[in-house]
């Protein structure tokens, strides 16, 4: 058996178009186009790569991109002090700093400085509060995406066992936080599902993966999930973006596609989503503010 594809591009190509919808119908209605600046420090050129595909994504949706670049050199004074001109630019509704930043910079401070409202990204702690507590204003982009995908492919996380490999901040961890709650008119994106988050300090591993119907990898570990972790007919979604040899792979291991029922590729899985819900929050930022 071979797992059917859960195509990020396709899915990202639709969200896209709805987008692009609801910002026409915006402007018509006498609005300003939803605006997203961009911030990059340094020359990282993967950074670059990602800015560059956020911006263009933002202008082919109609929406207005304003990009600052700061050289790698620059202090945290002057990065705050963009942000908060930023924070009061009225034609910026959302604001992305692009991570990692350099090492004179405390990242923490960085998010903090963000109006809430503008934090198209959802890391500011107000915001990371609020889906805490159920009621998020903004879903973080990368988990955004992983429940788009499941949710279009009709792939239902209600009563499931959904387990999530990695607890980062930004993807292991609001994962939990979407999976494990119950929907609400306030969160109608929450998974209602039975969440097991597991991570370097787990002991025995794969026997939690096996009973996953929903198993998420986002480890940053090159094939990690290999075919005996899974759980046959189980949908597994691929979070990870590894570089080897040149080649991008994902944190799961080709073979899965025997035997999982549902498998999203790397690249063209979770990549092209989280861009895609980056402009779905910038969106939203633009027509609460
Ligand atoms: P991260 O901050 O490095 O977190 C990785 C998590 O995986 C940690 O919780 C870590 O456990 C766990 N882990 C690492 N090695 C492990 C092992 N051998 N056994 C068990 N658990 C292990 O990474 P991240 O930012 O969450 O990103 C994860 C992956 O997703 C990366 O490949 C990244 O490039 C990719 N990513 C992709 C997108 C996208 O748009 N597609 C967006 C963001 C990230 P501990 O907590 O115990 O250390």
């Amino acid at each position: 058996m071979s797992a059917s594809r859960i195509d990020g591009n396709v899915l990202a190509k639709t969200i896209r178009e709805e987008i692009a919808v609801k910002v026409k119908e915006h402007v018509a209605r006498g609005n300003q186009p939803p605006g997203l600046a961009t911030v990059l420090v340094g020359e990282d050129p993967a950074s670059h790569v990602y800015v560059r595909n956020k911006r263009k994504a933002c202008e082919h949706a109609g929406m207005v991109s304003f990009h600052h670049a700061l050289p790698a050199m620059a202090t945290q004074a002057e990065l705050l002090a963009l942000v908060q001109r930023l924070n009061n630019d009225p034609t910026v509704h959302g604001i992305l700093v692009q991570l990692p930043l350099p090492k004179q910079i405390a990242e923490a401070a960085v998010i903090r400085a963000l109006h809430p409202l503008k934090d198209v990204d959802a890391f500011h702690p107000e915001n990371v509060g609020l889906l805490a507590a159920g009621q998020p204003r903004f879903l973080p982009c990368t988990p955004y995406g992983v429940q788009q995908m499941l949710a279009r492919s009709s792939i239902a996380t209600a009563g499931k066992q959904v387990t999530i490999i990695g607890r980062s901040n930004i993807v292991g961890k609001p994962l939990a936080l979407i999976f494990m709650q119950k929907p609400s008119a306030a969160f109608p994106e929450a998974g209602d599902a039975t969440v097991t988050v597991v991570h370097r300090g787990t002991r025995d591993l794969a026997a939690l993966t096996r009973q996953a119907d929903i198993l998420i990898a986002a480890v940053g570990v090159p094939r990690f999930v290999q075919p005996e972790m899974v759980k046959p007919g189980s949908a597994v979604i691929d979070v990870g973006i590894n570089s080897v040899d040149g080649k991008l792979v994902g944190d799961v291991h080709e073979d899965v596609a025997a035997v999982a029922g549902a498998l999203s590729p790397v690249p063209g899985g979770v990549g092209p989503m989280t861009i895609t819900m980056l402009l779905q929050n910038t969106l939203r930022a633009a027509t609460i503010g």
